[in-house]
């Protein structure tokens, strides 16, 4: 029988596997941070038993990235189901924060949407109170982070989807994720000026041929 085994890649196979990863900028909107839906490291009944115990193991982790121990826990399996999109909301310092953001912040953020009726009503949500803001790695990250995230209206998400989970109005829906790599550059530009923390998973391997 095999007794030994190996997936390792090697570092050129790496490198074309980076090529051609994506990021995403997501974001907890207010009413998803006031709902609890993002929560602190420590156990809950909504954290599953496995989250929970990786949870533990990351604490100490999370606490140093958010002074606020709040630690993004939308529907777990469905982020662990897609491997290492779900660890990278782990990624270091700047790839996650809380904050508080200003008028012109949003305005600046949802510009392309400046000429819609709702436009005012979006800003005085998103200003409403703070929000998590991330940023996703992974190949096709884009457009897998808007399936996880589902249809802007609520009401037409597909059940599993954050939004046809957690969400019933379309000025109430919780999480944002860019739309295309071309937004996404932007909005990571826009709202991590500082950069942030490249860096990558020991299971890459399992999960990326
Ligand atoms: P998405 O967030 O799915 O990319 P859009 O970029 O079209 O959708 O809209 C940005 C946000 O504006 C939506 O997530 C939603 O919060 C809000 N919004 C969109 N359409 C409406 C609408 N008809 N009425 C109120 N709010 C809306």
């Amino acid at each position: 029988l095999r007794s030994s085994f190996s997936l390792a890649t090697s570092a050129t196979d790496r490198n074309e596997a980076s090529a051609a990863m994506e990021q995403t900028f997501i974001m907890i909107k207010p009413d998803g941070v006031q709902r609890g839906l993002v929560c602190s490291p420590f156990p809950s009944p909504l954290i599953s038993s496995s989250f929970a115990s990786f949870i533990h193991s990351s604490a100490l982790h999370c606490v140093k990235i958010l002074p606020t121990t709040i630690l993004f826990l939308f529907s777990p399996s469905t982020l662990e189901k897609k491997g290492e999109i779900f660890l990278v909301i782990f990624v270091r310092r700047s790839g996650l924060k809380l904050v508080g953001v200003e008028r012109s912040f949003a305005e600046k953020h949802y510009a392309d949407l400046s000429a819609k009726p709702f436009f005012g009503s979006l800003v005085e949500y998103i200003i409403s109170g703070p929000v998590v803001a991330m940023v996703w790695t992974g190949k096709n990250v884009v457009v897998t982070g808007r399936k996880i995230i589902g249809a802007t209206n609520p009401a037409e998400s597909a059940p599993g989807t954050i939004r046809g989970d957690y969400a019933i109005e379309i000025g109430r829906n919780v999480i944002h994720g860019s739309d295309s790599v071309e937004s996404a550059r932007k909005e990571i530009a826009l709202w991590f000026p500082e950069g942030i923390s490249e860096w990558q998973s020991n299971l890459h391997p399992w999960i990326y041929e």
